[in-house]
């Protein structure tokens, strides 16, 4: 907290005084709390507005599955579609596709209720509890406002379950909800959104971390890997996307392809000087 503080995070506030604010029930237990500004994406409004950037810079869609290692099929691939470098980022696919083994996924699910100001007071802060102080870090009380009146109730986090088979009666999601009724009150009057009552997905990781990679075992291969985002994928676009272009322009330039390990100093030079060489 103690870095966050020296940081100068805009909006950051500690006080034990939000509790009560924030409509916590005194018997949870809380006894500090801190507050900052942070952006939250609507992944729903953002994944549109990405789609409709890229169609009007060019790009053409074409919807396939791919299911063999991308090293064996490069050559087809840039020849088919007349391509210079192959980008792939197809998250726990990077099994196949790039022959990685240690990809896995930890599946989560969100429950969306009706934040209207109608059935509790309206939630216009997103509010969550630290693991530690949870007990666990796999079942967590993480609660998000959506821009349009919905508000997910969460978290789980679930390693190696691969099937998306979760229900509002799956007994870790209805420890969910009651663990989030007994943080915030308020929410035991909350009615489920009728249209899209639960959301659940995998989050792609990967055994040792993020991988933005040129492809190794190919000598002047133009394969980029950007894959292994986990639950950050949104946090980190921004930046694993700056450094695929760097690295798309390495193999342009016909630059060796060096492993990620090798690569820590680079990813410091500035965006700008970057360019140069
Ligand atoms: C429960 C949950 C919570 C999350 N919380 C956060 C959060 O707090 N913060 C945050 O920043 N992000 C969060 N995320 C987002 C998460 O980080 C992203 O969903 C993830 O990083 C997406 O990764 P990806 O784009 O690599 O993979 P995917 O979304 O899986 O995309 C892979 C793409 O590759 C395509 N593909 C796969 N296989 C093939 C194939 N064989 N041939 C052709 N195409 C293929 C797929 O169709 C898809 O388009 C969360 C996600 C979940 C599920």
């Amino acid at each position: 907290m103690t870095e966050i503080m020296a940081s100068g995070v805009r909006g950051f506030y500690r006080g034990s005084d939000i509790i009560d604010e924030r409509r916590i029930d005194p018997a949870y237990g809380a006894v500090d709390a801190y507050e900052l500004m942070a952006p939250i994406i609507d992944t729903d409004k953002a994944m549109h507005w990405l789609m409709n950037l890229v169609e009007s810079k060019g790009a053409h869609f074409v919807t396939e599955t791919i299911t063999r290692d991308l090293v064996d099929l490069e050559d087809s691939l840039r020849a088919r579609f007349d391509a210079d470098v192959i980008v792939n980022c197809t998250g726990l696919q990077g099994e196949v596709l790039a022959g990685d083994d240690t990809v896995y996924p930890i599946r989560g699910g969100l429950i969306r209720v009706i934040n209207d100001g109608t059935d509790f007071p309206k939630v216009d802060a997103a509010l969550t509890i630290t693991a530690d102080a949870a007990g666990s870090a796999n079942e967590i009380v993480f609660l998000v406002p959506r821009n349009d009146n919905i508000l997910l109730i969460g978290g789980i986090a679930e390693p190696h379950e691969w099937e998306l088979n979760l229900t509002l009666d799956s007994p870790i999601i209805r420890r969910m909800r009651e663990r989030c009724e007994k943080f915030l009150p308020g929410l035991k009057y909350a009615r489920v959104d009728p249209d899209y009552p639960f959301a659940q997905g995998l989050r792609p990781f990967r055994g040792k971390n993020v991988r933005v990679e040129r492809e190794l075992r190919r000598t002047g291969s133009r394969i980029v890997h950007s894959y292994g985002q986990g639950g950050a994928g949104w946090s980190l676009s921004f930046g694993c996307a700056q450094d695929v272009a760097m690295l798309v322009e390495e193999a342009l330039s016909g630059v060796p392809a060096r492993p990620m390990a090798e690569m820590t100093n680079d990813w410091k030079i500035p965006k700008t000087e970057r360019r140069r060489w």
